[in-house]
């Protein structure tokens, strides 16, 4: 599965927390995530992630065009609520795209963890049987 992790500045350190946490399942999947995101899960787990954009640069839009062409299949996306964010179109785009094609989305921990669980079970296997257009 292809899996998209990206956090908010103050929702950095829970990022993670919940990869290292959730390392042995992460590492069994391919994994994007914006720029700083993904670099701090990088040094914290040593897990392969391809990094794009930082969010505020054009990273969400890059996630949210894999989403739009049927090639992303989670996203665990650490919202910061109570700071306004100079990008928020485009996270608000994001969510909105993985609303459209009914990708699932975490946006705390909580939910991410039900997440991961349910992955690691097969609950999300009806992803691989989607043809996927690229
Ligand atoms: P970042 O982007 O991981 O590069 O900080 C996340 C965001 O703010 O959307």
């Amino acid at each position: 599965m292809k899996i998209a992790l990206i956090a908010h500045d103050k929702k950095k350190s829970d990022m993670v927390q919940f990869a290292t946490a959730y390392r042995d399942i992460l590492a069994q999947h391919e994994l994007f995530a914006t720029g700083t995101t993904g670099q701090r899960v990088i040094d914290a787990t040593g897990l392969n992630v391809k990094r794009f954009r930082s969010g505020p640069l054009g990273g969400d839009q890059q996630i949210g065009a894999m989403i739009a062409n049927n090639d992303m299949d989670m996203v665990i996306f650490f919202r910061d609520p109570l700071t306004a964010q100079p990008h928020e179109p485009d996270v608000s785009a994001l969510i909105r795209l993985s609303d459209v094609y009914q990708i699932p989305l975490a946006t705390n921990m909580g939910t991410a963890e039900v997440l991961l669980k349910g992955l690691e079970k097969g609950f999300i296997d009806w992803r691989l049987i989607q043809e996927r257009r690229n």
